[in-house]
């Protein structure tokens, strides 16, 4: 079978490694429009802050492609622009063709820019190691001293934290009440805006920025929505992300804000799959289909398509929204629903020890399941939690306990929960 893998990161590579477990006799031809060697996005933000090096960024050994027997074309000409769905053919930018029997699309996302964003130096996504590479080399060439950043989520307070450490004065402008509201909940991103605060970033909320101050095309400043002009040598628009579903959608694969997938991550066309930040896959806690743009997500999804591409059938169990992250110091880790919009429906259970920099919290359904979970500062059982989550296990019985640093597996057996325990230990889990 010729095997066709769009997209060099943590989908495309978790496809191939699972279809290699099992099938070497398959081609596999991968083709991606970033000239990099396959690296860790998630690293990015600390190469940034100088705290790795360039060499740590690499996700596997620089053999990988080779021993797993891939044909791998990558860089400027490499960039898919059309998908012949019933030709089952890929046209790239610079002209070459190649032909498929099945084909995973794991093309990921791309950072939104509001509209109307100029394209002047100095402002920048945080998307790709290029970016990161343009962002390092303005700070040294414009000797810049002062940065604001647009967006309170995962990657404008990555971002923050990393131009404060290559020691520029750093303001985000953060259009909700609070940071990190899609990984947090506002008693919760009150604890990480005063760590942030105390690490000297400077953060307006809830603001916007209304205007882009440049001369000669480079970035001197912003205004935002409350009148206040920020003097400023760099601009990162972290506003986001959304699913690169143009090449999917225009060869007639199912779309809504993903590419539409079954749980075999097939999509409505027989021989083409999707995985990562590009597919929208179930999702356990919300309980339907969604976009996770989630490392983790991206390559669980990308298993279980290169499963299901060589015809081992295998269901996905579900995706998670789950963040676990550092910042100033202070750990984290949330998974599912964390602020439901309808809060009556859900119990929740919450310890708030802000002078400690620790919270916990619980959100549990009508039927005693665990939705969400926030741990921040103390994050020690946060494996047997998640557990919870998958298993739909009815927590009911141990309710008081799940705050608790001693919450364990062993709390679980004290409280007759070994019928969860010997379905975990079943699974394999
Ligand atoms: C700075 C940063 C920090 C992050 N931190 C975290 C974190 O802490 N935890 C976490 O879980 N997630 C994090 N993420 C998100 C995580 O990196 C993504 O969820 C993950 O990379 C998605 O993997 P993917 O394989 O779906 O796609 P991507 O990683 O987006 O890779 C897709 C690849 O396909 C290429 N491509 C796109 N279109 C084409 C085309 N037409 N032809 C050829 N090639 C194409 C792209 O250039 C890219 O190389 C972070 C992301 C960023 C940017």
């Amino acid at each position: 079978m010729n095997i066709l893998i769009i997209g060099n990161s943590g989908a495309g590579t978790a496809a191939i490694e699972s279809i290699r477990k099992h099938d070497r006799q398959s081609s596999i031809i991968q083709l991606s429009d970033e000239a990099q060697p396959l690296y860790s996005r998630c690293l990015l933000s600390y190469y940034l802050a100088g705290s790795i090096d360039k060499e740590k960024l690499l996700y596997r050994e620089e053999e990988f492609h080779k021993e797993m027997g891939v044909e791998l074309h990558t860089g400027p000409g490499f960039r898919v622009v059309e998908l012949n769905a019933a030709q089952r053919r890929v046209v790239c930018d610079n002209g070459r063709t190649f032909n498929y029997d099945r084909i995973l699309i794991a093309v990921g996302a791309s950072a939104k820019l509001p509209d109307g964003m100029p394209n002047d130096k100095g402002i920048f996504v945080l998307r790709n190691l290029a970016d990161v590479e343009a962002i390092k080399e303005n700070i040294r060439d414009a000797d810049a001293k002062r940065a604001v950043v647009f967006g309170g989520g995962l990657i404008g307070v990555k971002a923050a934290v990393a131009l404060n450490m290559c020691g520029l004065r750093t303001t985000m402008v953060v259009s909700s009440k609070q940071v990190l509201s899609q990984v947090l909940d506002y008693a919760a991103g009150q604890i990480i805006a005063g760590q942030l605060r105390e690490n000297n970033i400077e953060i307006l909320q809830p603001a916007g920025i209304t205007e882009i101050i440049s001369r000669d095309n480079r970035l001197k400043g912003v205004k935002t929505d409350r009148g206040q002009v920020l003097d400023c040598d760099i601009l990162i628009v972290a506003k986001g992300v959304t699913p690169n579903i143009q090449l999917a959608q225009a060869a007639g694969v199912a779309v809504r804000r993903g590419i539409v997938t079954d749980s075999t991550m097939q999509t409505d066309h027989e021989n083409i799959f999707a995985a990562g930040d590009v597919a929208e896959a179930f999702d356990i806690a919300i309980e339907d289909y969604t976009v996770n743009a989630l490392w983790t997500c991206a390559v669980q999804q990308g298993r279980i398509a290169g499963l299901n591409i060589i015809g081992k059938k295998t269901d996905y169990n579900g995706a998670i929204g789950m963040n676990s992250l550092n910042v100033c110091d202070v750990s984290i880790i949330s998974f599912g629903v964390t602020s439901p919009k309808e809060e009556s429906k859900y119990k929740t259970l919450v310890l708030n020890q802000p002078e400690r920099n620790v919270y916990k919290k619980i959100v549990i359904d009508s039927k005693s399941h665990i939705k969400g979970i926030i741990l921040l500062g103390k994050i020690d059982n946060a494996g047997v939690l998640l557990s919870l989550i998958q298993r739909k296990a009815d927590v009911s019985s141990f309710e008081d306990e799940l705050l608790s640093d001693r919450f364990n597996y062993g709390t679980l057996l004290k409280y007759g929960g070994e019928k969860e325990l010997g379905r975990y230990y079943n699974t394999g889990g």
